[in-house]
């Protein structure tokens, strides 16, 4: 008994036979090709429009297929690992032969799980010439991996791949117009300043506090009491600065 692909009405009257010769899994190194004696149906429907269908054998092999599936998935593994030209190389040695084309659209049609939409994300600028040209870049902070490079740093660019992206509820990232851009593309979304931008942004800062107050750091170092007391005071900052340094790397 089968049941007819068209209208699912199961039938055991067989119309005729046929041959298909499905390549399989090598033995021994060798190559096999399955020879299979496969029935045609009649459809028992008067109704249905299929008069005669094939037998399906959906765990082996697909309609019209000329391999079996569980070669077609050594195969595919070949191809992903190696690609198409370097795959047919390598499955004909383990005898498994398929040529580089028929690889390749074996990639192209294999079914893929959509990746999870992003929910948390950092953007940062992305030297595509160090000094000369800067892009941004988008990464997946959950799967530590990058989603995209943009062409450049404009707000503008970053709110229109934002707007693309819905779902994000987290954006991490340091400048400004990240900041104009992440607002308009994702105006739901969180923004966070990341601990590494914070960081620099304060030392940066203390930079130029001592800069501006040179002389005074001079007097210090030379032992002057009168003039070392605000020194004192910074000293005492620089020291929690780096002990907060150490936590924030340490967690
Ligand atoms: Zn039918």
């Amino acid at each position: 008994m089968r049941s007819c692909p068209s209208c699912g009405c199961g039938t055991g009257r067989v119309h005729s036979h046929y041959m298909r010769r499905v390549a399989d899994l090598p033995w021994q190194g060798r190559v096999v090709e399955i020879r299979l004696h496969a029935r045609r149906f009649r459809c028992a429907n008067p109704q249905c429009r299929q008069r005669i269908f094939t037998e399906r054998l959906p765990e082996t092999v697909q309609p019209k297929a000329r391999r079996t599936a569980r070669l077609g998935e050594s195969q595919l593994v070949i191809g992903f690992a190696v690609g198409g030209e370097s795959g047919s190389r390598l499955s004909r040695k383990l005898a498994m032969p398929v040529s580089g084309d028929t690889l390749l659209r074996m990639i192209r049609s294999a079914g893929f799980e959509p990746p999870d939409a992003p929910r948390v994300v950092g953007i940062d600028d992305w030297a595509w010439r160090k000094g000369q040209r800067y892009g941004t870049i988008i990464c997946d902070l959950e799967r530590n991996r990058v989603l995209d490079l943009l062409p450049d740093r404009n707000a503008n660019t970053v709110a229109s791949w934002l707007k693309r992206h819905p779902g994000i509820e987290v954006i991490a990232r340091d400048r400004a117009g990240v900041y104009y851009g992440a607002r308009r593309g994702a105006p739901d979304a969180t923004q966070v300043a990341d601990r590494w931008h914070l960081l620099q942004n304060l030392g940066e800062g203390l930079r130029l506090a001592f800069g501006r107050h040179r002389k005074v750091v001079r007097a210090a170092s030379r032992g002057d009491r009168r003039t070392s007391a605000p020194v004192i005071a910074l000293a005492d900052n620089l020291n929690r600065l780096r002990w907060t340094k150490a936590t924030a790397v340490a967690a």
